[in-house]
């Protein structure tokens, strides 16, 4: 890479960009849990954020809606669960810019008003219930609703699931860059980083950083969902269409490390010792993690630095994505499990 990492942080600042996150957001280190693993576990708090924008997906739509605006568009289109952070994110950030919204929620039966959901209401979207049983794709209905809009005048632009794609990219290839100076600040060397994956954007933002800073570190995914070929074929999708837009080469080989395992019953479904997990990490260190995400992914690192699959590093950095709304939908499971 002839690229040096001065010449990647000149492009990213180049690149069009809205504020909209609490940026940069805190790093420290778990001292209970470390104490127990033998490891220094930090977190970094990306659930910090924002209030209605809170979560990873701000990070990712700082890029999207900057480009949206930039085409005119005065809708933004975009999908995901009946609980979907990304979807409320979205809601909030395009009330915030004064444009409206619209959201295709994944559903099999009728939803109560709760969570994320009731957000999006408050938030004003307009939403589409959608029973991918029926064979419409979520994609497939955007498109579709984004026809209608065009047709009454309007100007849709349709951010994918997760905001997942070469440009929302940027979000983490600067939480990265971010965590580079907070490293110095510091004092002190990550040797892993560690992120749930859903739909891989955050992870491939991590990664794809690693690379163009050169930085040596473990960036591994804890897959809540699909599987690990699945985030393989993702990743690599979306890092080359960040590399495009970068106008940079690949930079060398090198492969993603996603584990699989700890998506439990299913994406977004819960088992008691998941939620006892995460109220043990509230109790313990005052953190609290999501059902669908963060719990999951955290459950994981906990339990593979128990195994020794991190023996070789000393500090290891957990992302904390967000997504707590997405607590108050299962009081009754986590009251049970407790
Ligand atoms: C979307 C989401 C993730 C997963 O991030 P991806 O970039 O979609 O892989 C993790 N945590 C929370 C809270 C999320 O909402």
């Amino acid at each position: 890479m002839a690229t040096d990492r001065k010449q990647i942080e000149e492009k990213l600042d180049r690149l069009d960009r809205i504020r909209l996150a609490n940026l940069p957001t805190p790093v420290y280190r778990l001292d209970r849990v470390s104490a127990e693993l033998g490891k220094n576990i930090w977190i970094k708090r990306d659930d910090f954020t924002g209030a209605e924008m809170s979560g990873n997906k701000v990070r990712k739509l700082e890029f999207t809606a900057a480009k949206a605006l930039k085409e005119g568009a005065d809708v933004l289109i975009t999908a995901g669960g009946i609980q979907s952070n990304h979807a409320r994110a979205t809601a909030a950030a395009a009330a915030r810019l004064g444009l409206r919204s619209h959201l295709v929620l994944s559903v099999e039966s009728e939803p109560r008003m709760e969570g994320n959901y009731l957000l999006d209401r408050m938030l004003g979207a307009g939403i589409t219930l959608l029973d991918e049983n029926g064979g419409v794709t979520l994609s497939a209905k955007m498109e579709e609703i984004a026809g209608e809009y065009r047709k009454a005048g309007l100007r849709p632009y349709v951010i994918p699931v997760g905001a997942s794609d070469g440009v929302g990219n940027f979000g983490y290839l600067n939480a990265f860059r971010e965590i580079l100076h907070q490293e110095e600040e510091l004092g002190v060397t990550f040797d892993a980083v560690v992120c749930a994956a859903g739909s891989g954007g955050t992870y491939s933002g991590l990664w794809l950083g690693n690379r163009l800073f050169g930085a040596g570190k473990r960036i591994v995914g804890i897959t809540v969902c699909d599987n690990r070929d699945y985030f393989n074929g993702v990743c690599s999708r979306i890092t080359k269409s960040t590399l495009a837009l970068l106008e940079e080469e690949p930079p060398g080989d090198g492969e993603f490390t996603f584990i699989d395992g700890y998506k439990g019953r299913g994406y977004a479904l819960s088992k008691p010792e998941e939620l006892r997990f995460i109220a043990d990490i509230a109790a313990k260190e005052g953190v609290i993690l999501d059902p669908v995400y963060t719990g999951k992914a955290f459950y994981g690192l906990y339990s593979e630095v128990k195994k020794g699959t991190f023996d070789p590093c000393g500090n290891i950095l957990f992302i904390h994505t967000g997504g707590q709304y997405g607590l108050f939908p299962k009081q009754d499971q986590i009251s049970e499990a407790m």
